[in-house]
């Protein structure tokens, strides 16, 4: 049902009730959206703020049907979902962004990557993988190490294994047995960059700044904003993530991870069709934060401001460090530290290496937020 004043949807469906999908939620609800999720864990993250979560897995084909019947527009938190069940719904005249097309091009990463080659978009050389055989030619082809991947429900380099040698072929298959792969240059990059996108529902697109990521085993342990690098990288980034974004259907928030080579040459990594941890810092450090951002863009309200309003952002993500509950101790102390804002997700239990929760600093200088922002995070417990 949308509202005949304004012709504004006013339900909103997400799949998927994690942190993504909780910040979504709060800026929908913020504002005077009505929230309906869906997560296979009662009272998830996106559960606890959210006006109803309907209890299904990211891919179940009856859940998202009925997320579908409950809402005016339907979006996503994660690009694991069932984008064939999500385009029969859109084929029925339900609003869906971004589109179903460009969720299934990029929940499978060797279709991305085949995406961006045909688009000339600047990506690591790679090839399908469907024996031993096709590693190895590869290896002849680029040299060593490369990097094996799973093509589906491969995030936070879970499904990467790194080839070094020839015989870490056989320890590589062995780990992703059964799912299908593919295997990419390995990049030694300069640095990670991310540049968050969003589009209207009419084609326009605003872009935020360029942000330099910085990875620990493999998941992002903190965003640096702006990012400091020349103004040819800057540029260059900026280029191909908006070109990029240009080419992929549907509305909301698109988020490009790229690597900085030798010569400031950019490279895309990796497309999420939707808001992204490297976006996080929005929320304090620009006019309107990527959430908010997303909202805006799915239900055809106009686009926001995307300037900071800060000189400078640091971003640091909490990992779990232990079996337990998913609160922290410390947090007396760590907010006591001048413009440390905290973000806890509501997760029940906390487990090594599992997102609980993130830090942004803002302020004038990149140096003075990541002490900040570093002392904080030693201060937490989880
Ligand atoms: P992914 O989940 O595939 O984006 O990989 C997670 C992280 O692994 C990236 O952020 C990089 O730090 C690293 N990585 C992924 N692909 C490559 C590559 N082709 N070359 C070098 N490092 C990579």
């Amino acid at each position: 049902m949308t509202n005949k004043n304004t012709n504004y949807p006013l339900k909103i469906g997400i799949v998927g009730g994690g942190q993504l999908g909780k910040m979504l939620s709060q800026a929908a609800k913020k504002m005077g959206f009505t929230v309906v999720v869906t997560d296979p864990t009662l009272d998830s993250p996106a559960g606890q703020v959210s006006d109803r979560q309907l209890i299904g897995g990211y891919k179940d084909e009856n859940t998202t049907r009925e997320l579908a019947l409950l809402s005016d527009v339907v979006t996503i938190e994660a690009e694991f979902v069932n984008d064939r069940v999500l385009q029969k719904i859109a084929n029925r005249g339900k609003t869906v962004h971004p589109a179903p097309a460009t969720i299934a091009i990029i929940k499978d990463k060797l279709r991305q990557k085949i995406f961006l080659k045909k688009n000339k978009i600047p990506t690591a050389k790679f090839e399908e993988v469907k024996s031993e055989k096709d590693i190895e030619k590869a290896v002849e082809r680029y040299g060593l190490p490369l990097l094996l991947k799973a093509r589906e429900d491969a995030y936070d380099g879970k499904g990467n294994y790194l080839i070094n040698t020839r015989t870490d072929i056989f320890k590589g298959l062995g780990k992703l047995k059964g799912r299908s792969l593919y295997v990419e240059r390995f990049v030694p990059f300069r640095k990670e960059l991310a540049v968050m996108i969003a589009k209207s529902t009419k084609g326009e697109s605003v872009s935020y700044p360029v942000v330099e990521t910085i990875h620990v085993d493999n998941v992002c342990d903190t965003v640096l904003v702006p990012a400091k690098i020349s103004a040819k990288a800057l540029k260059n980034a900026q280029l191909i993530a908006e070109k990029t974004v240009g080419k992929l259907k549907g509305a909301g928030m698109f988020g490009i991870e790229m690597f900085l080579t030798k010569g400031d040459k950019v490279l895309v990594n990796e497309i999420a069709p939707r808001v992204h941890n490297s976006g996080h810092y929005t929320i304090e450090a620009c006019v309107t934060g990527q959430f908010e951002q997303h909202i805006r863009a799915v239900t055809g309200l106009p686009l926001g401001d995307t300037s900071m309003i800060v000189k400078a952002a640091v971003m640091k993500n909490i990992l779990g460090t232990r079996l337990g509950p998913g609160f922290p101790d410390g947090i007396e102390k760590a907010l006591k530290i001048p413009g440390v804002s905290l973000h806890i997700y509501g997760k029940k239990e906390s487990r090594p290496g599992r997102k609980m929760g993130h830090i942004t600093v803002v302020g004038d200088s990149i140096d003075v937020c990541l002490r900040k922002a570093e002392k904080a995070r030693r201060l937490l417990k989880i």
